[in-house]
């Protein structure tokens, strides 16, 4: 009998009715592990009414009693973290210390979420007229959602319930269908720490959980992580029905080469950047942009390094890259290739025949490097989320920053050189949301905020950090004065301070 995945709801897993179900596979064999429940708006409601009902409680419990909750679940998290990382490799195929390194970036917005004492102190004011003091607080929105995607199934929910929980709001999360299981595991381990029923809930499913969540009148505020067009529609879906939405979308991230780069250090960067993870990660760098006469000794480095990628299971403790999530992912990423190739780049590490003895029936393929990539190629335009780099060729600094800057996506973008003059320009002008000089995923710490330009986030706020906190909470300003007895009758000249 295989395995089915339920949903977890008011403290306990439930059970769907609806009879649809998505099929969860082990990506380094293959083969069917799982089934997950597809929830229907009535189980959804079902969730949003347990999130609703414990709203009052958790919102006006003390931030420090919220806050040691999750130093409970901090410390939970770290105990738990070999187990979790397993969930996420049987799931998604990474390599099991990848997921490790995962979990751990999302544990920093746990830590974060532990000042929440401190990051909820308002704003006071004394005196802001004769006997009038005025000061601002900030208070939860009520049931927020999150709708995370396959390639980070604990740490980009990590990036929104932490700071959501803590800052008093109950949450429903719709993970991803294809890497479902590690979303119950933190909601239990959420009440393990402390969490009461009700605050925390997953609800399983495809397009219809969306659609419930987007247009469930008790839902505040979505938060969402996924592939552009999704992204778009979630936000214009979730704004018409006046709510506040944040959607993150897809990338395609540019490592500008300058001729005075250390290309040692270049090249090591970009095969980590580039295969790491097999290339499914949203700051993966998918585009290397050669700047004068860079390009002919940066393939020579990169040809052999790529080639040499181990690439296994990801419980393999050798392996660099795993497979790929799906079998449709597999052939997406293979298809691209066969249209780079008859769009005329130079294919110089071809990794679409890999075959690994013992896994005949994963989802495995080779890194594959592309040389000379234009801007006009579908390889360049569109984001492949594979193994897949392409090099670009630029005359000088100003053509390579053009071409980030033109891109139609601005998650994030880094800048390789010795100049000093050169990076601080590139911070500056370039059109995009996190940027790296010589570091090559520039993916800011949890005190900070993520997020990208253009086509890669629709909404104003960035997730977690200093945004999370506006994001998942409203702002209030109270104006109070206690009369001492002089009664001057009705005023009917607007308010103004004496
Ligand atoms: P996806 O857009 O297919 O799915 C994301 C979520 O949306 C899932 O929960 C899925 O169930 C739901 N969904 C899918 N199709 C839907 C539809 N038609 N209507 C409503 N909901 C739908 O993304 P994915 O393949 O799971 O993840 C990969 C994508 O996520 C890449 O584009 C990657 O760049 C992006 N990503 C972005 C960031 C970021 O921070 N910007 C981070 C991680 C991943």
């Amino acid at each position: 009998m295989i395995k089915t995945i339920d949903h977890f709801v008011n403290g306990k897993p439930m059970a769907g009715a609806s009879g649809r179900f998505g099929d969860v596979f082990n990506p380094a064999t293959g083969e069917k592990s799982a089934r997950v429940q597809f929830a229907t708006p009535a189980e959804m409601d079902t969730a949003v009414q347990a999130a609703k009902a414990a709203f009052p409680d958790w919102s006006s419990a003390p931030p420090l009693r919220r806050a040691r909750v999750m130093f409970k679940f901090r410390e939970l998290i770290e105990r738990h973290m070999d187990e979790l990382a397993q969930i996420i490799t049987a799931e998604h195929g990474k390599i099991v210390s990848d997921a490790k390194g995962s979990i751990t970036r999302g544990l920093e917005v746990v830590e974060f979420a532990c000042g929440i004492p401190q990051l909820l102190k308002g704003e006071f004011t004394e005196q802001v007229g004769t006997g009038i003091d005025s000061w601002s607080m900030r208070q939860p929105l009520g049931v927020c959602a999150g709708i995370t995607p396959f390639n980070f199934p604990a740490m980009v929910p990590m990036w929104m319930f932490p700071v959501a929980l803590a800052a008093g709001n109950c949450f429903i999360l719709k993970p991803s269908e294809r890497a479902p299981s590690c979303a119950n595991r933190l909601a239990a381990v959420l009440k393990e720490a402390g969490l009461p029923d009700g605050v925390f809930n997953v609800v399983h499913g495809d397009k219809v959980a969306v659609d419930a969540i987007l247009h469930h009148p008790d839902i505040a505020a979505v938060s969402f992580v996924g592939s552009t067009p999704i992204a778009e529609y979630i936000y214009h879906t979730g704004c018409a029905q006046n709510k506040r939405v944040q959607a993150l979308g897809g990338a395609k991230n540019h490592m500008v080469v300058m001729p005075d780069a250390d290309l040692d250090q270049v090249t090591d960067a970009l095969i980590g950047a580039a295969y790491g993870s097999a290339g499914e990660r949203c700051m993966a760098v998918s585009v290397a942009v050669a700047v004068g006469p860079v390009g002919d000794h940066l393939i020579k480095r990169l040809e052999p390094r790529v080639r040499a990628l181990k690439v296994g299971p990801g419980t393999d403790p050798e392996a660099e890259m795993g497979p790929l999530v799906t079998k449709q992912h597999l052939d997406k990423v293979r298809g691209y290739i066969d249209h780079g190739v008859k769009e005329g780049a130079t294919l110089v590490v071809d990794g679409r025949g890999l075959k690994l003895q013992g896994y005949e029936n994963g989802y495995f393929m080779g890194g594959s490097l592309f040389d000379r990539v234009t801007t006009d190629m579908k390889i360049y335009k569109e984001e492949i989320f594979g193994p897949v780099l392409a090099v670009v060729r630029a005359p000088d600094y100003k053509a390579a920053v053009k071409m980030v800057n033109e891109h139609e996506f601005g998650n994030g973008a880094a800048i390789f050189t010795r100049d000093g003059d050169a990076a601080r320009e590139f911070c500056n002008g370039v059109k995009i949301g996190m940027v790296g000089v010589n570091v090559p995923i520039p993916v800011p710490l949890a005190f900070h905020s993520f997020g990208g330009w253009k086509r890669s986030l629709f909404g104003d706020q960035h997730m977690h950090g200093p945004e999370g906190v506006r994001f998942y909470t409203k702002l209030k300003t109270v104006t109070s004065r206690w009369p001492t007895g002089i009664r001057t009758g009705a005023e009917f000249v607007i308010p103004t301070m004496k």
